[in-house]
Order: C-alpha cells, then sequence, then structure tokens
C-alpha cells in the first residue's frame, strides 16, 4: 500500500482513498457484492492471483480496501485488512498462523471477549492458550513458552484492566523464540501510541471504538508490519512458506514477500470465514478516522480531568487511570504514549456492589451501555456486565475487581460530566 511521509493528523483525512481526475471527492461506498469484465480469461487470472483487481467483496471491496490503506498508514504497516468485527481480527490475525496443535502465549489482562476466544474457543480447534501476568519480569515469561508456540499476544491497553503493556518486553519475549508479536492497539489508538515503533509485528484492532468514535459501527482491522521474517522459521509457519494447495500451490512468503501475511489473511481466511465489513460501516468508519487525531487527545484530556477529581472524592475508594502520577502504569504510559493513554477510566466506590448499582442507575448524562470509546459518556460494571461469564479468581487475574466501574469518558464538557458524576454519588 503507498504511503507518504505525513503527520498523523494529515494521515487520518488525507490517506486511503486518492481520486484521480473528475472523480468522487470522498470515498464512494462501493455497494456491490461483485465487479464486472469483459473477458473470461480476465476473471480466471484474477482468481489465480495472478492479476489485481476487485471481483467478489467477500475478498476485496474498494471502499473497505480504502480504509484499510488508511490504517495501515496510520499504524506504519505493509498491508492491512478490515473485518466486521475486533473479535474476528483477533481471531483471523492468530488463526492466521496457527493450526490444531498449535500454542499462543497471551497476557492475562485482556478483553474479555478475547479472553473467551483464546481460552475456549480457540482450544476447540486445537490451539492452547497460556495466560501470563503482563508485569511479570522475563524470565519468568519464557517459562510459558513451549516447542509450539507461534506467537505472543497482549493489548497495549488492557480492556477493562488499562495496564499498559511493557511492549519492548513482550517483543523480545517473541523475538527470543522466534515468534511475532501480535498487540491489540484498540485503546490507544495510533494517535497515542504506534506498536510498530517498539517492536510489535502484528497490530489488531476493534475500529468499534475510538477509530468509529461515533458507535455506529462494529468493525476490525488487522495491520502487518512486515518485519516478521516467516522464512527464517519455515517449520513453525508452514502456512506462509509452503504450498497453499488451496490457492494452486502459491507459497505466501515467496509471491508476495513482506505482504506474504496479509494476502494469505484476505485470500485464504476471508475467503473461507468470510467475516467482512459491509462496505457502508466502512464509510462510516472513515468518517470516524478522519477526526481521531481531534478526538483522541480530547478524550485523554477529559478522562484525566475526571480522574483527579475522583481521586480527590473521598467516596471513591479507589481510581485506576495511568494519566495519574501516583498509578503504577504511570512511568510505562510516559514512555509508550507521552501524549495520553485513553478515556477509559476505572474506579471502585467505597461500599458494597449495591452501591456502585445505584451510583450508576441516577446517572443522567452517562448511560449505562456495553459500549467504550466513543463520543458520548458512558458507565459499564464488567463484572455483572461483559465479563459476567468469569469466576471471581478469573477476574482478579484479568485485573478486573468486582467493584470495578468502568468509565468511558466521553468529548462532552469535562464540567457537564463531573457534575453528573457528582449527582450521582449523593447520598
Ligand atoms: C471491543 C474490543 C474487542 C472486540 O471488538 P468487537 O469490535 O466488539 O468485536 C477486542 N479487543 C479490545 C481491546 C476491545 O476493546
Amino acid at each position: 500500500m503507498s504511503q507518504t511521509n505525513y503527520s498523523v493528523e494529515t494521515k487520518c483525512i488525507q490517506e486511503g482513498y486518492k481520486p484521480s481526475n473528475g472523480e468522487a471527492r470522498v470515498l464512494p461506498i462501493y455497494q456491490s457484492t461483485t465487479f464486472k469484465y469483459d473477458s473470461s480469461a480476465q476473471m480466471g487470472r484474477l482468481f489465480d492471483l495472478e492479476e489485481d483487481g476487485y471481483f467478489y467483496t467477500r475478498l476485496q471491496n474498494p471502499t473497505n480496501d480504502a480504509v484499510a490503506a488508511k490504517i495501515c498508514s496510520l499504524e506504519g504497516g505493509v498491508g492491512a485488512m478490515l473485518t466486521s468485527s475486533g473479535q474476528a481480527a483477533n481471531f483471523y490475525a492468530v488463526f492466521n498462523i496457527c493450526e490444531a496443535g498449535s500454542h499462543i502465549v497471551c497476557s492475562s489482562a485482556l478483553y474479555g471477549g478475547t479472553f473467551n476466544l483464546f481460552g475456549t474457543t480457540l482450544k476447540k480447534l486445537g490451539i492452547e492458550a497460556t495466560f501470563v501476568d503482563p508485569d511479570a519480569p522475563l524470565e519468568e515469561l519464557q517459562k510459558a513458552v513451549q516447542e509450539n508456540t507461534r506467537c505472543v499476544f497482549a493489548e497495549t491497553i488492557a480492556n477493562p484492566a488499562l495496564t499498559i503493556l511493557d511492549i519492548e518486553k513482550f517483543a523480545k519475549l517473541a523475538h527470543d523464540n522466534g515468534v511475532p508479536l501480535i498487540v491489540d492497539n484498540t485503546f490507544a489508538t495510533p494517535i497515542n501510541c504506534r506498536p510498530f515503533e517498539w517492536g510489535a509485528d502484528i497490530v489488531t484492532h476493534s475500529t468499534t471504538k475510538y477509530m468509529d468514535g461515533h458507535a455506529t459501527s462494529v468493525g476490525g482491522c488487522i495491520v502487518d508490519s512486515g518485519n516478521f521474517d516467516w522464512k527464517a522459521y519455515p517449520d513453525k509457519f508452514k502456512g506462509l512458506t509452503e504450498p497453499d494447495e488451496s490457492y494452486h500451490g502459491i507459497i505466501y512468503t515467496e509471491k508476495f514477500g513482506k505482504l506474504g501475511y496479509i494476502t494469505k489473511l484476505t485470500s485464504q481466511l476471508m475467503r473461507d470465514l468470510g467475516a467482512i465489513p459491509s462496505p457502508h460501516n466502512s464509510f462510516l468508519l472513515n468518517l470516524g478516522l478522519e477526526t481521531l487525531h481531534l478526538r483522541v487527545p480530547r478524550h485523554c484530556e477529559n478522562a484525566l480531568t475526571v480522574a483527579k477529581y475522583l481521586e480527590n472524592n473521598p467516596k471513591v475508594a479507589w481510581v485506576n487511570y495511568a494519566g495519574l502520577e501516583g498509578n503504577k502504569y504511570y512511568h510505562l504510559a510516559q514512555k509508550y504514549m507521552p501524549n495520553g493513554t485513553c478515556g477509559v477510566i476505572s474506579f471502585g466506590l467505597k461500599g458494597d456492589r449495591a452501591t456502585a448499582e445505584r451510583f450508576m442507575d441516577r446517572l443522567k448524562l452517562a448511560a449505562i451501555v456495553t459500549h467504550v470509546a466513543d463520543a458520548r459518556t458512558c458507565v459499564l460494571h464488567p463484572a455483572s456486565h461483559t465479563h459476567r461469564q468469569m469466576t471471581e479468581e478469573q477476574l482478579i487475574e484479568a485485573g478486573v475487581q468486582p467493584d470495578l466501574i468502568r468509565l468511558s469518558v466521553g468529548i462532552e464538557n469535562v464540567n457537564d460530566i463531573i457534575a453528573d458524576l457528582e449527582q450521582a454519588m449523593e447520598e
């Protein structure tokens, strides 16, 4: 994918769709399942991956591709693919290099959906996961790696634990063992952190969150840095380094070089599993991306103000926000995302579970929704909502205290957000 040297703010607006003379200025929605050709021979070449071109939207669509190219450029990758959800992105990113008998090492501080995907569903496919404490020293983490380990996976800012990943430590763990580091960069976004600059090999996103930013479209994205040398470990990544019988014996790393991983994703996994976004959703995602560089700093500024307010409130038992100086992750956050972390804060109120529920029910501006990271302030109690299938033990391991309230600070006027919290905490 062609890229410019523009700064990230300019890329949000200018990258991706590049109209030619006389074409629509704004990214068109190619709401078409299929594409027309004059010769049957040309269609055949497209199927053989001998020629570039669109033929069926499950494999490629111009609207989807333009938005993928924009995200690719924001992250500084060589190739990217959109998926219909963040879940699909994380599944594909791992499954593209794993099969029955493989093993993955993942941080235990994970989004609940990813925890279920890796811990339960992948297991049914014969892929085992070992969950590790992301704060453990390298020597300790190394013990989780096995002969059949095929990747290391973690979130830059874990949802909802809000732990900050030591990306360099995890990249070293992965590379010492000849496997790639896959990082879910949903919460930080490429505005605040670009994991490739710290050694990550593949980045995933739930674009549903800040990227869309308006809570209109569920979506995901996978970006490849092109840096991992699959050919150096031919016994581990046979799907990339040996002929794909379902594609006339194509060898992805031979034919596509640095684009081997992404090409296998689009031409094999997307062909067979099909979790594509609708072009209309990609159009909406693109609108969100155009203002990502304006919204993310405002989310962070508001969240820091709210976190400081909560920290000084006697009714609040604890506050977790890596932007606060006393936070355990403050220094990692300063290193990897000096301009800010995200708009999500977690905290606990003094009292019991009922105190938390009463507080949430009394909020007027902040809505109770199963969502985070959009323009509107919202709130959720993970132990009773997103993470309710976890045992108390698993909750603690994932960094989710049972009294934890997850507050996603929006981009309203911060005084109105604080006034709402204040009135909801009144006796
Ligand atoms: C929401 C989320 C996901 C899942 O994404 P969906 O778009 O809801 O499928 C994955 N990872 C993180 C960090 C998330 O916040």
